[in-house]
This record gives structure tokens, sequence and C-alpha cells, in this order.
């Protein structure tokens, strides 16, 4: 989904996507450049590591706090910079004030040092475990959800003591230079968050310039090539990329509010979201009813960034392209219309389209549209509709609606992907202890909760002898009967008495 980036080579312009006014002008980081950040970042990152969980967690609150009450002023350039209503930018920035405080707040629990069990073999070692800062960690970011996806890695990476190199992307670099402010109000000695600017080449740049983890969130296509280019100097990665999501209607589902979730987990933030909903399966019992509910709702939402505007314009000037190449295909090929339809989409505004009865292997199935669009098809029982969401290479999330709840959790348990709502939508994204991401071709690795932590770090484990055995198994002064004694003991323990 690499665009065509608003930019010359030394300058980049941020404009507004609609309206095409300049948001902010900012200088391209060079290769050299981002290599001088990087070795900045490493003298931030000792400074901030040796400070202890205790003063990490007053500077975060600090930040925190900034955010909170400069939150409105957040809220207006992200509505400028990439279109989203103001009102969803708060939804956003409420989001990410939660994820903060709890990575701060947490942290210390999570990773600090802590005594583990020692085996039969070491009674005499005292055993221990802490999660050490990798050190220097690079953030590239999307453009879609600009605030609530990079502290889904910034504020992780911070809070296990991490120092933290920003790539935002060329479509949100306002918001991430306003986030790394941000972020750097609580640290006058060393700035915590230091951003690079510029396009695909700039995350290149960044992801192979000697960080020493790579946190990406935007398309699978641009994770791979993450991963390959990570993969010379096996720099770890976490990739959070793209999804093909699905919602499974049971046929005792409260219709209305599962419509009421699939008109807005389709068409909000105009369809631009890694966790929309683009499938639907719909027991064919009420799926006629669902899809008239669906269109009911979605009927009056329009696009744009006046006052009354659902949802923004597509924020990527050949989004468009994508979603028309989808919705054609699919009716040439017999599926149909049950609101809006090519004409729907515009230049760089599209309203609402439904779909049913499309063919599972077309595109608009198969790949991330990503616009306000969303199939609805009809299945035989809610083990189908399992099978049928299970068909595709991504495995971000999913969600599942009905009234019998042992059914529904049975169905939710089989669905191959990293994130559920049973009979809701994304709510999973408000619980900040719960781990994000997805499996397949959504990614590896998690952000948020403790897993999210713990992503951030590299575990150590040490053991300290506090006496000596009268025999010790690693000398060469080992009597000689010590082995067979050993296993032996260990194969009655182990393989049972005939084993
Ligand atoms: P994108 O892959 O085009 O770009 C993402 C970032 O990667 C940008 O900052 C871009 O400049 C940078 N980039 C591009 N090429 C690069 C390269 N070769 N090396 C390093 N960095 C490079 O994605 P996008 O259009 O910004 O975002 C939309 C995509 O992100 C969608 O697929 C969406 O599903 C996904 N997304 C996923 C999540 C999630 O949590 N799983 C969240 C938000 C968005």
């Amino acid at each position: 989904m690499s665009p065509t980036a608003p930019q010359d080579t030394t300058w980049l312009h941020s404009r507004a996507p609609l309206s095409g006014e300049l948001v902010g002008t900012f200088p391209i980081t060079s290769e050299e450049g981002v290599s001088e950040v990087i070795d900045r970042a490493r003298l931030a990152s000792r400074w901030w590591a040796d400070l202890g969980w205790s003063t990490r967690r007053t500077r975060l609150m600090a930040a925190k706090r900034y955010l909170a009450r400069h939150a409105e002023e957040l809220v207006d350039l992200v509505h400028r910079e990439m279109g989203k209503p103001r009102d969803d930018a708060r939804l956003e920035v409420a989001l990410s004030l939660e994820h903060l405080h709890w990575a701060a707040t947490n942290a210390e629990r999570v990773l600090g040092e802590r005594r583990v069990p020692g085996g039969l073999l070491t009674i005499n070692q005292r055993a221990s475990l802490s999660y050490e800062p990798v050190g220097v960690v690079g953030v590239i970011g999307p453009w879609n959800y600009p605030v609530f996806t990079p502290i889904g890695s910034i504020a992780y990476a911070l809070a296990a003591g991490n120092a933290v190199v920003f790539k935002p992307s060329e479509f949100a670099t306002a918001i991430g230079d306003w986030l790394a402010r941000a972020f750097n109000s609580a640290s006058t000695e060393h700035p915590l968050v230091q951003i690079v600017i510029g396009a695909g080449n700039v995350g290149a740049a960044l992801a192979t310039g000697g960080v020493d983890l790579v946190s990406f969130t935007g398309s699978s296509a641009t994770g791979r090539r993450i991963l390959a280019a990570c993969a010379p100097t096996m720099t770890p990665v976490v990739l959070e990329c793209g999804g093909k999501d699905a919602v499974l209607v049971d046929a005792d589902a409260d219709i209305d509010a599962a419509a009421d979730a699939i008109a807005y987990g389709a068409f909000s933030n105009a369809g631009q979201t890694c966790v929309g909903v683009e499938r639907v399966y719909a027991h064919r019992d009420i799926h006629a009813d669902l899809v008239t509910a669906v269109a009911l709702r979605a009927q009056t939402l329009r696009p744009g960034t006046h006052g009354e505007a659902a949802y923004g314009p597509m924020t990527l000037p050949q989004a468009s392209d994508t979603i028309r190449r989808h919705v054609t295909d699919a009716i040439n090929r017999g599926a149909h219309t049950a609101l809006g339809g090519v004409a729907s989409i515009k230049e760089r505004t599209v309203e609402p389209i439904i779909l049913t009865d499309v063919p599972e292997d077309s595109p608009a199935m198969v790949e991330e549209t990503f616009g306000p669009t969303v199939a609805i098809n009809s299945v035989r029982d809610l083990d189908e509709a399992v099978d049928r969401a299970n068909a595709s290479g991504y495995g971000l999330a999913a969600s599942v609606f009905g009234r019998d709840i042992p059914r529904v959790e049975a169905a939710a348990r089989r669905l191959r992907c990293g994130m559920v709502s049973i009979n809701s939508w994304v709510m999973y994204a408000g619980v900040p202890s719960l781990p994000w991401g997805g499996v397949g071709e959504s990614g590896i690795g998690r952000i948020h909760g403790a897993d999210g932590l713990r992503a951030f770090t590299q575990p150590r484990s040490v053991v300290r002898q506090r006496f000596a055995l009268p025999v010790s198994l690693t000398s060469f002064d080992r009597p000689a009967w010590a082995g067979k004694v050993l296993l032996g003991a260990l194969r009655a323990r182990h393989g049972g008495w005939r084993g």
C-alpha cells in the first residue's frame, strides 16, 4: 500500500487529504541523518534504562498528563492531517491514554526481576529471571490510526526501558512530530522519542540502521520487506500488519446490535481500519434481515470533512482505485449490491457500499480493500461461517454475534486469529492488559498487555550458587558412578518404573 508520497527530495509537505491544505513542512531525514539519530537514541537508552522503574514510571505519567491536557490540540491535528472526524480522533486519543497508563504502571510488575524455582539437579542454585530492555527500538507507523497505533509500540517500549526512534507515516508526519514532543516534554536530559521523517526509504534506513528491534505497523507487503531487510543482522521484529476481518452472525443473534457493530466496523474511518469489518458471514435464516438492517444504518452515512460527515475522505490518493477494482470485479462475477455501487466511489471520497453473494475467491473477499465496503454472505450455520472466516491468509481479528453463548464461544475458540470480540466489535482494543496482534499474514508478535511489554525486552536468566554440592556434576573430578546414578534416578522419575 506504499503511496505516492506528498514530498520532494528534501522537504516533506504534509497536506490535508481532501482540501490539500498545508498542514506542515518537515525536512526529510537523510540516511546519514537516520544513523545519527540512532546514535543519539543509544545514549538516551542507556540513561533511561539506568533511571529505574519508579523514575521511568513518574516520567511516563508526566508524558501522559501532557497528552491528556493537550488532547484537543492533537485531535484537531489528526482531523486535519489524515481526515477522520474529530470525534473518532477523540476515541483514538482516549484509548491511547489508557494504554500509556497501563504500560507505565505495570512495567515493573511484568518485567521486574523475580526468583524462579530451581530444578532437582540445581537445588544449590538461586535462580532468577529479569527482562532487560533491548536498547533502541525503531517504531515505524501507519497513518490510519496515527496516535493509537504508534503509542501501542512507543509506550510499551519506553515503559520496558528502551529509547525510541519513530518513523511516522509520510501521511501523518505532523502527528508523529507532535507525539514525539509530548513524550519528550517529560525528559529534558535526553529525548525519549526522536523522529525520522520521510517515506518508505527512510523507514528502510531505520530498520537496517542498527536499531535493536523494529516494531512496525502497516501493510503486510511492507512487513515482508522489513522482515527480509532485518534477516541479515537478525534484528528482531514485531510486525502488526493488515487484515480481512470477518463478523459471524448466528441465527439467534440480536440483529440490530450486530448491524450497528457491522456498520460502524465497516464504514467508520472510511473503512481504513486494520481490524475493520470487510466480510460478514450471516446464518441464512437471518441473512436478508441483517443486510436490510445494515443498509438502513449505512444509507444516511456521508463521507467528507464537514460537520455532518460520518467519516472522512480516503487518506491515500490511490485508495479509490483499489476499492473500484474490488467492487467492479465482485459485481462482474455475480455479486449483488444492497447499498451503493461503483458510482459511490469518487476520487477522494467513497459512500458506503454493501455487497452480497460475493464469490469467496474474489479480491473483495481475499485482499484487504481498506475502504467503506462490506460483503455480507449467507452461510448454512456457524460452523460454515468459521470455516469461511478461517479461509484467509490474514488472521488479525474477528467478531461473533449470537445469543447461545456456549455455541458462540466454541466458534470463537475455533477462529484462526489473534483477537475476538463476542457480541461487539473491536472491544479488545480497550483492554490494555490484552495483547494485540495477528497470525499468518497479519503479522508476527504482539503489542499491548504483558506480552506487549515483554516484546521489547530480552529475558535474562541468572543462577547464583548458594552452596557447593558434595558431588559436582560439572567437574572433571566427578566420580565415575555419578552419571549412571543420576541417569538411573531420572529415568525412574520420568520414565516410570518399567520405563
Ligand atoms: P504501509 O505499509 O504502506 O506503510 C507503513 C509504514 O511503513 C509507513 O511509515 C511507510 O513509510 C513505511 N514503509 C514503507 N515501505 C517501507 C520499507 N520498505 N521499509 C520500512 N518502512 C517502510 O502501510 P500504510 O498504508 O501506512 O497503513 C495501512 C496498512 O497498515 C493496512 O494494511 C492496515 O491494515 C495496516 N495496519 C495494521 C495495524 C495493526 O495493528 N495490525 C494497525 C494499523 C494499520
